[in-house]
């Protein structure tokens, strides 16, 4: 067991000034228990905390970090354009090639607003949806996360999963009227909810592919039916690659699944790890954003160029060896875990998309959040600190994607195999909520 007392002390200060000492809900390791560590600094794939512990890192930082961290290339773009100005709160030349850089990858995409967090890019997208078809409906699905914005904060996953809140007070009930929370992967109800409320649902947003309940692929032809059901009622079809935008291909998911969107939404990976997003579609509803048109969107930090540096020097060091090294990443980190849990004879199911990648303690597979949530989430914790005391810095919650890097090395794997027996067999040991 490796020292946290810094740590510890840390995170208590912390707590005196910070609610719950984290400015993220996931980071207080609350479904977990422990100690979260206090980081200071990522290497290729190696963290190191502030008590001298290092990590292999298969969070990375919720997904951004596909390239590892501190990325020469990315770190060199990012200390040359901040040395030229942080902020002018005007247009600079990189936010159109970032833009470019987006549309010549997705290709259903034709014009992007950049913006700074994955939840301001859902949000516009929702607003935007709403002022093109003058409808004030939206469907979402349960589990699946878009962000932290009222419209879209019902039955969602990642934070909201961990910690079991059904949804938020402080969420208006006009605010969550005109949302219409379905469950995941079932058509029948999204057909439903169009045959009776269809004139006044302005869009269907879902993740391309969820990320936030543990990774749930939709079933084949799940995405092209909403692409389908939506263009047959006259609204939109928003799909969330927040999370795995060029990260699961080059294309991101629509490189997998190609389905035409009406609005895409980006962030993670093509911040580069700064605060970044965008969201982007058709010019026709694009081009009713203001200036243009009459739906206001802003941003004072918008576009700004220390994160445009980051964002396109990730994506432009993306290239076809890096997916073919994430995906290879994944095989071998699926492989470990079946091996591993099959020995130490657990329930256990390797879910993927691409090279997200989830282990649920369950031997069916899990398409909806009830399926998710029916698993044994109890085994997660004994399984994550058995992870964690070896080296290994898993994601904290049994409701979230591990996240590979290209970084990821044979020295990496060889620490991860030999601390997956003693945290397959914790799992094993863990005692269930009977017991
Ligand atoms: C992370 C995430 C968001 C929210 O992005 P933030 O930058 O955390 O606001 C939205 N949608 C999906 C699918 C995500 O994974």
């Amino acid at each position: 067991m490796s020292s946290t007392e810094l740590s510890a002390k840390l995170f208590s200060d912390a707590c005196a000034v910070i609610p719950g000492g984290v400015n993220s809900p996931v980071r207080a390791f609350t479904s977990v228990g422990g100690t979260p560590r206090f980081l200071v600094k990522g290497e290729g794939y190696r963290l190191t905390d502030v008590d001298g512990n290092t990590y292999v890192d298969l969070v990375c930082s919720w997904g951004p970090m596909i390239l590892g961290h501190a990325h020469p290339a990315v770190v060199e773009a990012v200390t040359a354009a901040a040395a030229h100005g942080l902020s002018f709160g005007a247009p600079t030349p990189t936010e159109s090639e970032l833009a470019g850089e987006i549309i010549n990858r997705v290709a259903p995409v034709e014009r992007v607003r950049l913006v700074n967090s994955g939840t301001e890019a859902t949000m516009s997208a929702i607003r935007l949806a709403r002022g093109f078809t003058g409808r004030p409906k939206i469907i979402k699905f349960s589990g699946c996360y878009h962000g932290h914005s009222d419209a879209l904060l019902a039955d969602a996953g990642s934070g909201v999963a961990t910690l079991g809140l059904p949804s938020s007070p402080g969420v208006t009930g006009a605010a969550a009227a005109d949302t219409i929370v379905l469950p995941y992967n079932d058509v029948a109800a999204v057909e439903a909810a169009f045959a009776e409320l269809g004139s006044e649902i302005a869009a269907v947003i879902s993740e391309a592919s969820p990320g936030n309940m543990g990774t749930v692929p939709p079933l084949p032809g799940y995405n092209e039916a909403l692409r389908r059901i939506t263009a047959e009622y006259g609204a939109l079809l928003i799909l969330d690659e927040v999370m795995t935008g060029f990260r699961v291909s080059r294309s991101g998911w629509y490189g997998v699944d190609p389905v035409d969107a009406d609005l895409f939404t980006f962030g993670k990976v093509m911040s580069g790890g700064l605060p970044a997003a965008a969201f982007g579609g058709r010019a026709e509803v694009m081009e009713r954003l203001a200036p243009l048109g009459p739906v206001y969107q802003a941003g004072t930090l918008s576009g700004n160029p220390v994160a445009m540096a980051a964002g396109l020097a990730t994506l432009r060091n993306a290239d076809d060896a890096v997916y073919a090294r994430l995906d290879a990443n994944a095989d071998r980190l699926d492989a470990l875990f079946t091996e591993a849990l099959s020995k130490a004879s657990v329930p256990h199911t390797v879910q993927r998309a691409g090279n997200m990648l989830s282990v649920f303690f369950t031997d069916a597979p899990v398409t909806d959040f009830a399926s998710a949530r029916a698993t044994e989430t109890w085994r997660f914790p004994a399984f994550f600190h058995a992870l964690l005391d070896a080296g290994i810095y898993p994601p904290c919650s049994a409701y979230e994607t591990w996240f590979v890097s290209a970084a990821l090395d044979d020295a990496a794997f060889e620490q991860i195999a030999e601390a997956l027996p003693a945290a397959a067999r914790a799992a094993a040991n863990a005692k269930g909520p009977d017991a």
